[in-house]
């Protein structure tokens, strides 16, 4: 049974500006995921199925890895084509904000909110929405945007007619984000939720190989590569680094989407509580952090790296190299000690195994 945890009044609210509008166009964050894709496509498949056209802008180009998902060819990034992508924006009489709290995490494409006529709505699940829209349908305890998406559609009562293809989309977004359902399933009705989606015939097995199980050989060389020669451990800290200099990129060829997974391979140390990724990207040195229990790793990478995101997966970015962005973190992991052994004491006394 899938539960009505919807404020009713947003449901309503949203159904109407639906109803209201003709041309939508349906937005992410910078470098989107497959909540972020999956979110906005799976609502442009809806919407399209409802006779509005809806189109999908993102801020950069999306990662290749997501190619498989229903109307991903149909994406127009902003970074590619902004003159196109401003058109349409002009044009929107509603604007979809899904799978982020802030402006900031839509880079240059935040210029374009400016010039919008649109209704503007946000769809999301992470913490400290601010409040750039006129309706905000923000829970911060939904798994993904595509299982917030989804308890939306079926509040309207659109189940039904809900397509398979904006089905398959949804689904992606909630299996890439809890991976698999292995982590951020705090609504057990989330299982209930992937049982209505298969039952539309949405291809599990496809998702799952396509966004967990593919990599190419410069990808899968490039992860081994920093797993054996690129991770620290820091075992009084119950921490570790895993990081990639632009000169490691470049041996192997990096490309978008191949180091994904990587940060969570490096959580799978025993005894290790919080780890942190950090590529050297051209602008800036990408960081991206997971955790085990209650540990805030959006804290640290909001207190450090300008970022936020979730308590057990977070991200942000930093202003030089590679090297100095690790020290900001080691320099500062006493800081976090006394928060770390908490949550170490709550997880032995739930039956984790820590050295
Ligand atoms: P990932 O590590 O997979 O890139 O991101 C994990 C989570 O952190 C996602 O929910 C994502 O939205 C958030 N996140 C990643 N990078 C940033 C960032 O630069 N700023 C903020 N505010 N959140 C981020
Ligand atoms: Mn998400």
């Amino acid at each position: 049974m899938i539960e009505r945890l919807l404020q009713e009044r947003e449901v309503r609210e949203f159904a109407a500006l639906v109803e209201q509008s003709s041309e939508v166009v349906l937005t992410c964050h910078v470098r989107p995921d497959g909540d972020a894709l999956g979110s906005t496509l799976g609502l442009m498949h809806l919407l399209r199925s409802m006779g509005k056209h809806a189109t999908v802008v993102t801020p950069d180009a999306p990662p290749r890895s997501l190619s498989f998902l229903p109307g991903y060819a149909d994406i127009v990034p902003y970074s590619k084509y902004p003159e196109y992508a401003s058109g349409l924006v002009e044009r929107a009489d509603m604007l979809i904000a899904c799978d982020f709290n802030g402006l900031k995490r839509q880079d240059n494409m935040s210029a374009l909110w400016e010039i919008t006529k649109a209704r503007k709505v946000m769809i999301d699940h992470h913490e400290g929405p601010d409040g750039f829209v006129d309706l905000q349908i923000s829970y911060p305890d939904m798994s993904s945007t595509c299982e917030l998406a989804f308890r939306i559609i079926a509040a309207m009562g659109l189940y039904e007619a809900l397509p398979l293809d904006a089905a398959t989309c949804l689904c992606a977004g909630i299996i890439t984000d809890t991976r698999n359902l292995s982590v951020n399933t705090k609504h057990l009705d989330l299982y209930d939720i992937m049982v209505a989606l298969l039952r539309k015939g949405v291809p599990k097995r496809l998702i799952l190989k396509e966004t967990m199980e593919t990599k190419s050989a410069d990808a899968i060389r490039l992860t081994s590569f920093a797993l054996c020669e690129r991770l620290k451990v820091y075992k009084e800290h119950r921490a570790a680094i895993v990081y990639l200099t632009a000169d490691d990129l470049s041996r192997f060829h990096y490309e978008k989407g191949d180091t994904e997974g990587l940060v969570n391979q490096a959580l799978e140390l025993r005894g290790i509580i919080y780890v942190a990724f950090m590529r050297e990207d051209p602008v800036s040195v990408k960081v991206s952090m997971r955790s085990l229990g209650n540990f805030p790793v959006n804290k640290i990478c909001a207190e450090l790296y300008g970022g936020g995101g979730h308590r057990q997966a977070a991200g942000g970015e930093y202003q030089g190299s590679v090297q100095d962005a690790m020290r900001l973190l080691v320099d500062h992991m006493s800081d976090y000690d006394v928060c770390m052994c908490q949550v170490a004491e709550t997880l032995k006394e739930e039956g984790y195994v820590l050295n």
